[in-house]
C-alpha cells in the first residue's frame, strides 16, 4: 500500500500560538472553587436580560436577523452614531480578526504592544501577516513613541489595548491623541476598549470623538465583560466607512445569534443596573490592590476587572498556592498572573493566599 501523506494544510499554522483560555478550577468537595481566570462578570444575568433570552429562545428555529437591525439601532442611539458605522461580531475578538483580514495579507505587518491580548498574534498569523510587538514600558503602559517608530511601509493595522489585557494599564488620552495624529492615515488604528467601563470617566480616551475625526480609527467594544454576556458572543465596532463596510463583508454570516441580539438589547436597556455592578467590581479591585500593596507587592494601577501581578520567577509558586486554595487564575509562565475580580469570598481568599505566600517566600515584589 502506498503511504498516504495526509491532508495538506498550511505549514505556517504549526507556528501559530493556540489561544489559552482561562481554566476552570479542578472539582473539589472540601471547598467552594472560583474561576477567576477569564475576566468574566461573576454576576448572573439580570432578570430582565434572562427574560429576553428566554423569549428569544422561542424563535430559534429561524435564522437570526442577519443585519441585527434592532441591536444596531439600540447601539446607534446609545452612542449617537449612524447605524452604518456599527459592525457586529461574535465577540469583539472576532472583530479583531475581521479587521486584520480586511486590511492585511501575507507579508503585511500588524503592530501592537506586548504583552497584550493574545488574540492579536493568532489572527495575525491566520492572515499570514507578520506581528511587530513593541515591549510595554517598565510601568506596563504602551510605549507609543516606540510604536510610532516601529511603523514601516508594510504596517496595516495598529492595536491599542486600553485597558491592556493582561496588565490592566491604560493609555494616557493626550498621548493617544498625539500618537493618532502622527500615524499615516492609511493605517487602521484599533482602540480595543473591552474594559473601558471600569475606567474612571476622567481617564478615558474620547474614543468616539476620535473615530468621528479619523476615518482610520476603529473603536471595539464588547458585551462580554461589564455587560456580563461572555457566553453569548457579541461585540461591536464603531468606525466610519469604508472600514465598517469591510467589517460587515468579513463577518461570519448569521454569526450573532438571535438570543445574543435580544440579550444585548436588554442589557443596553438595563445599563444603569449593570453599571452599578461595575462600580462594585471597581471597589473590590481597589480594595484587593490596596491589600496587596500593604503586603509589599509592587503593583501598577489596574483599570480593568482584574489584577496583574508581575511575579517573574515566583509566578508558578503563587499559581500553585492559588490553585490549592481553589482559585483558578490565568498564568503567564515566568511573567505573572492575571487574577479576575470575582465574588467577595474569592477576592478574600486571593488576599489570604497572597499574604501567606509572601510571608513564606519573603520576597514580595
Ligand atoms: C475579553 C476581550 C475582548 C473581547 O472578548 P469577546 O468576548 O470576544 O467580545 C477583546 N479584547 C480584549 C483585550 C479582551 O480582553
Amino acid at each position: 500500500m502506498v503511504s498516504s501523506p495526509g491532508p495538506r494544510l498550511r505549514p505556517d499554522l504549526e507556528a501559530l500560538p493556540s489561544y489559552k483560555a482561562g481554566q476552570r478550577p479542578a472539582p473539589r468537595t472540601d471547598i467552594t472553587t472560583y474561576k477567576i481566570s477569564s475576566n468574566e462578570s461573576h454576576h448572573a444575568p439580570l432578570e430582565s436580560v434572562q427574560a429576553a433570552i428566554v423569549a428569544a429562545a422561542a424563535d430559534v428555529n429561524r435564522y437570526p436577523d442577519p443585519f441585527s437591525s434592532d441591536l444596531i439601532a439600540a447601539i446607534s442611539s446609545h452612542f449617537n452614531v449612524p447605524p452604518e458605522h456599527i459592525s457586529l461580531g461574535t465577540g469583539s475578538v472576532a472583530l479583531c480578526g475581521q479587521i486584520i483580514q480586511s486590511a492585511a495579507g501575507p507579508g503585511d505587518e500588524i503592530l501592537y504592544a506586548w504583552r497584550s491580548f493574545e488574540s492579536y498574534p493568532i489572527w495575525t498569523g491566520i492572515a499570514g501577516a507578520h506581528s511587530v510587538q513593541v515591549p510595554l514600558r517598565p510601568d506596563e503602559t504602551h510605549d507609543l513613541e516606540a510604536m510610532r517608530n516601529a511603523i514601516t511601509p508594510r504596517t496595516r493595522v495598529i492595536f491599542i489595548c486600553s485597558p491592556n489585557n493582561p496588565t490592566g494599564q491604560i493609555v494616557d488620552p493626550a498621548e493617544l491623541e498625539e500618537f493618532i495624529a502622527n500615524v499615516p492615515s492609511e493605517i487602521v488604528i484599533v482602540l480595543d476598549e473591552a474594559y473601558v467601563e471600569y475606567v474612571p470617566h476622567e481617564k478615558r480616551a474620547e474614543s468616539i470623538r476620535l473615530y468621528r475625526e479619523k476615518p482610520n480609527v476603529v473603536v471595539l467594544r464588547t458585551f462580554s465583560k461589564a455587560y456580563g454576556l461572555a457566553g453569548l458572543r457579541v461585540g461591536f465596532a464603531i468606525s466610519q466607512e469604508p472600514i465598517s463596510n469591510a467589517l460587515r463583508k468579513t463577518a461570519l454570516p448569521f454569526g450573532v445569534s438571535s438570543i445574543a441580539q435580544a440579550a444585548a438589547i436588554a442589557s443596553i436597556e438595563a445599563e444603569s443596573e449593570l453599571l452599578e455592578r461595575v462600580k462594585s467590581v471597581v471597589a473590590e479591585r481597589d480594595r484587593v490592590a490596596r491589600e496587596l500593596k500593604e503586603m509589599g507587592y509592587q503593583l501598577n494601577p489596574s483599570y480593568a476587572n482584574f489584577i496583574w501581578m508581575r511575579l517573574s520567577n515566583d509566578t508558578e509558586a503563587m499559581y500553585q498556592a492559588l490553585e490549592q486554595a481553589g482559585l483558578s487564575v490565568r498564568p503567564f509562565p515566568s511573567e505573572g498572573l492575571r487574577i479576575s475580580i470575582g465574588e467577595t469570598e474569592a477576592n478574600n481568599r486571593f488576599i489570604e493566599v497572597a499574604r501567606s505566600v509572601s510571608i513564606a517566600s519573603a520576597v514580595p515584589r
